[in-house]
């Protein structure tokens, strides 16, 4: 066991604590005892897990709700349930070709010997995953993670304690605590978490706290992966339809009423064009939810602490003069802890300067496409970038000479939904990715070996050194 840890295992400290060590030791156990679980093994665990993932659908679905005070359940069903499973699916479909070795070109003179990549579990992995949808980021990098053979321990959001609970019941339920287990607790589990000497640790959340675990987690040179937020900007091109990107906008930003780590944070519209757009969206959002007041379509604000922090960015923005347009009533929203879709064309608010996390959208104008690409660089490199148009030419030097975790063209959030591409950020939006092969990659070690032939000629550049060797080395210098 790694000696040298920021917590000396087993030893302190809390109930918790000595929770999170015992479980971590049990499964560095199981995998010295099996490091190298076979395709079979592997299938079965992710058989495990949609088995589970459809069983409690309806306590997943009733324990998110009533978490949020409410959630859609069709976003639930969606974003939650259908994107776990399909993601587990399409492992089970890949994992064989995931897990063969790759053969790479051996150079004329290392001949006849063979090279390989050989991808390798690592061992016991951290998932610490956010509230804003608790099932899906705290299974789809488990999936990954078992799917690449290895052990799993994950800590969900104290933010919702019920989901929390569900999930641990659920996975205690198929799996042993050896092979995959669910840590419940506050902040101080989730610091203890981060201080395990996990052999990888993916961590979801705030840029703030992702930057506390990669500290916590350099302590023990675990590697880390992390999945973190900022403000995507969604670029309308000159070209652009603007009733068509008004639409999938709203969707995009109402979805879980904006709190959606990829969601379009801000719009960047051609000026002259920001009203025709700020009235396209209210008109699109009203399509959406024609009752938005009542409807349980409509997801709630997660906490009363979250809602005060989305309210006071409303009403400092009104009080700089912005221009707002509300889709829905205040007065009948705040009761049920939700806001009106708040359109806000800003003058320099709040809005501007964090992640919006919630169902405000700015509409800032540009007065060309290097006016938004220039305002995009000034600002740290977003998770998510969307941009609507038909000039392919505009579109191209959007993509060329912006940084971005991902991108869709032409629609919102669709990027994320694709397994076949990886996801993550880049810079302040995150480190590493995961999602199909991506993911089995991150949790992989990709081994080269090196397979020596028994007609290998190398004991010829051994010492003593003589004109045979020059010989040698002369011919080896013409066929490089
Ligand atoms: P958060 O950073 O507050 O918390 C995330 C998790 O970290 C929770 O489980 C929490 O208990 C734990 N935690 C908090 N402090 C900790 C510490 N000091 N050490 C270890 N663990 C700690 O984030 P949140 O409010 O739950 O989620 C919202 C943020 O997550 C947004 O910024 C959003 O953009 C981002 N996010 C990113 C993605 C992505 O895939 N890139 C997905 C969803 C959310």
């Amino acid at each position: 066991m790694a000696a040298d840890t920021t917590r000396t295992l087993g030893a302190e400290k809390t109930e918790g604590e000595c929770e999170l060590d015992r479980i971590f030791i049990l499964q560095k156990k199981a995998y010295l005892e099996n490091p190298y679980p076979s395709y079979g093994q592997r299938i079965a665990k992710l058989d495990k897990l949609i088995a589970l993932t459809e069983a409690n659908e309806e306590k997943f679905i009733n324990a998110i709700s009533t978490d949020f005070g409410n959630r859609a359940r069709h976003e639930t069903i969606i974003a939650e349930i259908i994107v776990t499973v399909s993601g587990a699916k399409m492992a089970k479909k890949s994992l064989k070709k995931w897990m063969r070795s790759r053969g790479v070109p051996t150079p004329p003179h290392m001949l006849p010997a063979k090279s390989k990549i050989e991808p390798q579990p690592l061992g016991v992995v951290g998932i610490i995953s956010p509230w804003n949808y608790p099932l899906q980021l705290a299974l789809a990098p488990a999936i990954a993670a078992l799917a690449a053979g290895n052990r799993v321990m994950i800590k969900p959001s104290e933010l919702t304690p019920r989901l929390s609970e569900a999930l641990h019941e659920a996975v205690s339920a198929e799996f042993g605590e050896d092979e995959f287990a669910v840590i419940t607790g506050g902040v101080e589990t989730g610091q203890a978490f981060t201080q395990t000497p996990f052999d990888h640790l993916l961590f979801t959340g705030s840029t703030p706290v992702g930057i506390r675990v990669a500290q916590a987690a350099a302590r023990n040179l675990t590697p880390v992966t992390l999945e973190l937020g900022g403000k995507s900007p969604t670029i309308i091109d000159d070209s652009a339809d603007i009733a068509t990107a008004a639409s999938s906008i709203a969707y995009g930003k109402m979805l879980n009423a904006g709190q959606t780590c990829v969601a379009p944070d801000y719009v960047l519209a051609p000026s002259g064009k920001v009203d025709q757009m700020a009235e396209a969206i209210a008109n699109a959002a009203r399509t959406l939810y024609p009752e938005i007041d009542t409807t349980n379509d409509y997801t709630s604000i997660i906490s009363d602490r979250h809602f005060a922090r989305l309210k006071t960015m409303v009403e400092e923005a009104r009080d700089m003069g912005a221009k707002i347009i509300e889709v829905g009533s205040a007065n009948a929203l705040h009761p049920q802890r939700k806001l009106p879709l708040t359109i806000d064309p800003p003058k320099d608010s709040g809005v501007m300067k964090e992640e919006i996390f919630g169902p405000i959208l700015p509409i800032l104008s540009s007065s060309s496409s290097d006016d938004a690409i220039a305002y995009i660089n000034a600002g740290d490199r977003p998770l998510a970038l969307y941009w609507y148009g038909e000039d392919t030419h505009a579109r191209d030097r959007v993509l060329q000479q912006t940084v971005s975790g991902g991108v869709t063209v032409n629609d919102a959030l669709w990027h994320v939904a694709q397994e076949h591409l990886p996801f993550g950020g880049v810079g302040k939006s995150g480190i590493g990715a995961y999602h199909g092969e991506a993911g089995f990659t991150t949790f992989s070690h990709l081994k080269p070996v090196f397979y020596q032939s028994k007609f290998s000629s190398s004991g010829a550049l051994r010492p003593p050194y003589t004109t045979k060797t020059d010989k040698i080395l002369s011919f080896i210098r013409k066929i490089l």
